[in-house]
């Protein structure tokens, strides 16, 4: 990667597999692959017609402008909206052919015109919510309203009604809302109406619950690699890496970086990369739950400052493992190189752990699919300026992976 100092590697051929891997899992139920938040950070486009190559058979998003980007980089598979939309967006998600997830009549009668005025039909699934508390309408009135929407709504066609788990790793809350949606959707079926895709679970619910599989599955983190597969044993797509931009050697006993927080113990060479807590690092999400939390990161800190390495300061050069040293600036930080300093110089690659990096939106893609590499350089205003706008990047002078 001659040109890029910092840049997040995404392997779509690993993309590829894991779809492979959880539709021979989930045999004739619909895969949903969910690219919301810019596919958790691996880039929405790439992403999506990834998955729709790799057999993906819906594409689950959060808005209205996220499914227009897609649409107008070409993707016509179906498009599910997860956020209820303002009436205001009924004209162009129907215009866009969207799916919207819908639980008001507000918004129902809103696509219903809006299908009229364009002589078309708006697709809707319906959301029950069976104990999450957000979007949805209680189970008690869905019979009801999709008795309203057949009767009174000619224009809008239900293909879907589906429920989200609130705690998918909790057996007794899940089974639980999954009950209460079964019985729903059984009791809209013995009504006499047909609603072809009945939907209920996100990934750990997909890997742990084969029983409410269903008719189709939402599938966000476990495409990507990024939760507990159970012994799918999917590939992690996403590695960061960063260059290291400076050297030097530093006396014993001498501060490194912001608060004088760091005195080195002996002489120390510092390697210097453009990488700090503006492209993610060190970022802690988690907030203590409870009591016993805040005690476990108390300890966990206490043991830090008595030189317990923090494993989340690691990062790799040429296969071996370095720690940062001293607090993590904006966007630099320093690694503590002096037991290698000999085979490491400006220019080297360092890996760091994805595992608390946030993937900074504006850090550079750069993609491997097939015997392609290609970079998505983030520079550019819309998501459709950059698609054009991929640079082809076949030759990098370190190979990666
Ligand atoms: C984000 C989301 C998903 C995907 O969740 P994962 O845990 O990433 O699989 C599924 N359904 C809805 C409604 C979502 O918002």
């Amino acid at each position: 990667m001659k040109n890029l100092t910092s840049w997040i590697y995404i392997d779509l051929d690993a993309l590829s597999y894991n779809i492979k891997v959880i539709k021979d899992f989930i045999g004739t139920t619909k895969m949903l692959a969910v690219v919301k938040a810019d596919a958790y950070g691996h880039g929405i486009i790439p992403v999506a017609l990834t998955a729709l190559d790799s057999g993906a058979d819906y594409i689950g998003v959060s808005d209205v402008d996220e499914a227009i980007l897609l649409r107008k980089s070409g993707i016509k598979a179906p498009i599910l909206v997860f956020n209820t939309i303002l009436p205001e967006h009924a004209e162009k998600a129907v215009k866009f052919n969207l799916t919207i997830t819908v639980c008001s009549l507000d918004v129902v009668q809103a696509l219903h015109e809006a299908a009229k005025r364009l002589n078309t039909t708006a697709l809707v699934h319906i959301k029950v919510d069976t104990g999450f508390g957000r979007f949805g309408i209680l189970p008690e009135h869905a019979l009801g309203f999709v008795k309203i929407v057949y009767s009174d709504f000619k224009a809008v066609y239900v293909e879907g009604i589906y429920t989200h788990f609130s705690s998918p790793s909790s057996s007794n809350i899940t089974w639980n809302q999954f009950n209460k949606f079964n019985d729903i959707t059984n009791q809209i079926r013995e009504a006499g109406f047909i609603i072809p895709l009945r939907h209920a679970c996100n990934s750990t619910a997909a890997v742990q619950y084969p029983k409410m599989h269903l008719d189709m599955v939402r599938i966000g983190n476990l495409m990507y690699g990024l939760c507990s597969s159970g012994n799918l044993n999917l590939k992690k797509l996403a590695r960061v890496f960063s260059k290291i931009i400076f050297i030097k050697n530093l006396p014993a006993g001498h501060n490194v970086g912001y608060g004088n927080k760091y005195a080195t113990k002996r002489s120390t060479t510092i390697a210097v990369i453009p990488f700090g807590y503006y492209e993610g690092l060190g970022l802690i999400v988690s907030q203590p739950s409870g009591l016993m939390d805040a005690l476990k990161i108390l300890l966990k800190q206490l043991m830090y400052s008595f030189g317990v390495t923090n494993p989340d300061r690691k990062v790799v050069i040429k296969n071996r493992m370095f720690n940062i040293i001293g607090k993590i600036g904006m966007q630099n930080c320093m690694i503590d190189i002096t037991d290698f300093r000999d085979d490491i110089s400006v220019g080297d690659y360092v890996e760091i752990s994805t595992r608390k990096v946030n993937l900074c939106y504006s850090l550079p893609r750069v993609y491997h699919r097939g015997n392609e590499i290609f970079v998505d350089t983030r520079q550019c205003m819309t998501y459709l300026d950059m698609h054009n706008q991929y640079i082809y990047d076949k030759g990098s002078e370190q190979s990666i992976g």
